[in-house]
């Protein structure tokens, strides 16, 4: 197969999709980097959308077997903003003309929990005029829910389906109810019928996974129509079932690394016009990890803006990067790194996935 002819193609299949995975060469990687950065200069331009992150609970009453703030972790600090921080760092985050934010915490379903996040959509709604656009990341919750919080202004909904191979995805996760592949799925639809911008995102490099259930994991979100992607290196965990004593090689998570170059270069190629996100997780395991997840085809990062002191506690992975930063100290370190690239970030602005108005038509 010769790679130009396949990076011109149409319609890419699924053998297309492996052997663009399977590139090695450092000239073949060039290549296929450069055609996912035209793609996303054609569909999106050479832009780069913000949205400033804010971890506001570790609290989950999940147990998945990678994750370092699963609800068994005895080791990590548990903390939960007040609400007074979180309407702090939005405001923040309006003021420094960041466009969105994401809401980021562990999962939990109560009603005191639903209620938090109510009053928070409400106040970053009226702090800011309705001018900041907001993502949820937040886990399963019930179609009232998703509803409640879609009516209450946030547009985007970020769910990581974190393999769509179930096989995978049942050793990621214990087996009960909580866990369920099908509710997960069936939750991704849910969103998308209430109306948001859909995201969803795998891990890549996890034990077992090969180079066919990456590329299926690109079919999933053309079969699920998302708009939004989020993915990223598996980077284990110390105190997690999955992590436990695992501490990749240099040479281990270089293989990661690149691989997860490859995943948004080949997600950007085939799938256009959907934002990707360049994760922090590519940050974790090569200092110009986002720099580079940008030339290969990303466009969205999410600066974190968690306040300082509880930044160390959210630790989903190891060697998290910027918990010892402050948000000012990001913002500038982050519009280097974009410019580097030869984009341009697009203060203000909502940014939203190019895919989900084409469908509106
Ligand atoms: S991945 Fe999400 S749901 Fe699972 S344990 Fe971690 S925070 Fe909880």
């Amino acid at each position: 197969m010769k790679l130009e002819t396949v990076l011109l193609k149409e319609k890419l299949n699924r053998n297309d999709l492996t052997y663009l995975l399977n590139l090695e060469k450092e000239e073949e990687l060039e290549k296929l980097f450069a055609r996912a950065y035209e793609v996303k200069s054609e569909y999106i331009g050479k832009k780069v959308y913000y949205r400033g992150l804010i971890e506001f609970s570790n609290k989950c009453i999940k147990n998945c077997f990678y994750c370092g703030i699963r609800r068994d972790n005895g080791e990590v600090e548990r903390f939960d903003m007040t609400e007074e921080q979180v309407i702090e760092q939005a405001k923040w985050a309006y003021e420094n003309n960041y466009g969105s934010l994401a809401l980021q915490s562990g999962e939990r379903q109560d009603a005191d929990y639903i209620q938090f996040v109510d009053n928070i959509l409400e106040k970053v709604k009226e702090l800011s005029g309705g001018k900041l656009g907001i993502t949820l990341s937040l886990g399963e919750q019930s179609y009232e829910t998703y509803k409640r919080w879609y009516d209450l202004g946030a547009h985007r909904y970020l769910l990581r389906i974190e393999s769509s191979n179930k096989d995978i995805y049942s050793k990621l996760h214990p087996e009960d109810e909580l866990h369920s592949f099908e509710k997960r799925v069936e939750c991704l639809k849910m969103l998308k019928e209430i109306g948001y911008q859909v995201g969803t995102g795998v891990m890549i490099g996890l034990p077992g996974q090969t180079v066919e259930d990456l590329a299926d994991d690109i079919l999933f979100y053309e079969k699920m129509d998302i708009d939004m992607i989020g993915m990223g290196p598996y980077i284990p965990h110390d105190d997690t079932p999955m992590g436990r004593g695992i501490a990749d090689s240099k040479e281990e998570s270089d293989r990661k690394f690149k691989l997860g170059l490859k995943m948004i270069a080949v997600a950007r190629i085939y799938l256009k016009d959907v934002n990707i996100a360049a994760t922090t997780a590519l940050q974790a395991i090569n200092p110009l990890g986002r720099e580079k997840g940008l030339k290969a085809g990303a466009n969205i990062l999410m600066p974190i803006i968690t306040v300082d002191e509880h930044r160390a506690k959210y630790q989903l992975y190891n060697n998290k990067p910027c918990i010892d930063d402050n948000a000012d100290k990001c913002k500038n370190c982050l519009a280097g790194r974009v410019t580097s690239v030869g984009d341009e970030i697009m203060y203000g602005e909502w940014g939203d996935s190019p895919h989900y108005y084409k469908k509106k038509g």
